[in-house]
């Protein structure tokens, strides 16, 4: 039996204030970072491992990091992959050429930024070697599927994404699937009369392409079909998922892309910008209260809920808005009046 922790996230900085979320692939020498928020505390290893940052959307505290990211990668050799709603092109492309570049074109930074469509990408490279001029024109990416993110298909993980309203500008929700884990087990192949080779790969990349039963498999003998394989010695295992979602309203259409794309997810980052005592004023900001976030959790059906996210009005009262949506994600009912949190009017 596989076991299942491969995906393993943490805040970079402190999760109740600007977001930069780290997901670690156990076994991967790459991680994935989600927004750009806290990072001065981040150290130069961490940073340089990150091979694929997904941006929310453009509001400061979601990209405030990404020049401390930038001044700890500079002398990588590597390409990191950037995504974003449209606009990231021009954002991403504008803050590099924030800086004076003539004594580091011999460096080998390259960023190809994604401004993400439904179906595809509009892609645009900056190379550090060409002062981060950008290159001709930004160039067509296909997605292999309709709002998955189009990644090296060797990766042992997915993404996809849903747009959310974030009062009129988009705010992008992701979702990371790891592959599942597929195992021969190495008993029921003997006793089916099996012997290993070089053809059990040939089963685990058929199951890897979602081929069907019928799909023909030739181990140097003869031809047996998948379905058949799978039954008597493959064993597949579902690898995690995790689902980040910040800065989006309390709208129908949020709520129903929420729910499609969080669905029994295991782990599920989700803001809690305001108490529910101020669901208007998290209304009127195109945020989430920490018991919306609490009843998204409980009717997506998933694991564990992380609040993070919340308003710097809260500064001290953290504990309790974590609190507020744990409590929606058990409950069917909203909070009773008396419970609910209610902020300073403005403690900063
Ligand atoms: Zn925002
Ligand atoms: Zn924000």
């Amino acid at each position: 039996m596989t076991d299942r922790t491969r995906l393993s996230p943490r805040f970079l900085g402190d999760p109740t204030g600007d977001p930069a979320l780290l997901v670690d692939i156990e076994g991967e020498p790459s991680s994935i970072l989600i927004d750009c928020g806290d990072l001065k505390n981040a150290s130069t290893t961490t940073l340089r491992r990150i091979s694929i940052i997904l941006l929310s959307h453009h509001h400061i505290d979601h990209t405030i990091g990404f020049d401390t990211y930038l001044r700890n990668v500079l002398h990588a050799d590597q390409t990191v992959q950037i995504y974003g709603p449209p606009g990231t092109i021009e954002t991403i492309g504008n803050r590099l050429l924030g800086y004076t570049w003539n004594l580091s074109t011999q460096l080998k930074l390259v960023f190809e930024v994604h401004d993400m469509e439904k179906d595809f990408c509009h892609q645009q490279r900056f190379r550090l070697s060409n002062r981060f001029q950008p290159e001709a024109a930004p160039q067509v990416i296909e997605s292999p599927h309709p709002s998955t993110l189009p990644i090296n298909p060797s990766l042992p993980y997915k993404i996809q994404w849903t747009s959310l309203d974030h009062s009129g500008l988009s705010s992008i929700a992701y979702r990371i699937d790891e592959t599942p884990f597929i195992n021969i087990d190495p008993d029921r192949l003997q006793a089916h009369g099996f012997r290993t080779g070089p053809w059990l790969k040939q089963v685990v990349q058929a199951i890897r392409n979602g081929h069907g039963s019928s799909h023909p498999i030739d181990n140097g003998q003869e031809q047996h079909s998948l379905g058949k394989l799978c039954d008597q010695f493959v064993q597949i295992t579902p690898g995690r998922s995790l689902v980040y979602i910040t800065d989006c309203g309390w709208t129908s259409e949020n709520i129903q892309k929420i729910r499609a794309l969080a669905h029994q997810a295991d782990l599920f980052f989700c803001e809690h910008y305001f108490a529910n005592s101020e669901v208007d004023r998290a209304s009127h900001f195109g945020h989430l209260t920490a018991s919306q976030a609490g009843q998204l959790a409980r009717e997506c059906g998933v694991t564990e809920l992380f609040g993070f996210h919340h308003s710097p009005r809260y500064r001290g009262m953290e504990n309790e808005l974590l609190i507020e949506g744990q409590k929606a994600k058990e409950s069917e009912d909203p909070p009773p009046c008396d419970e609910q949190l209610v902020a300073p009017e403005d403690p900063r």
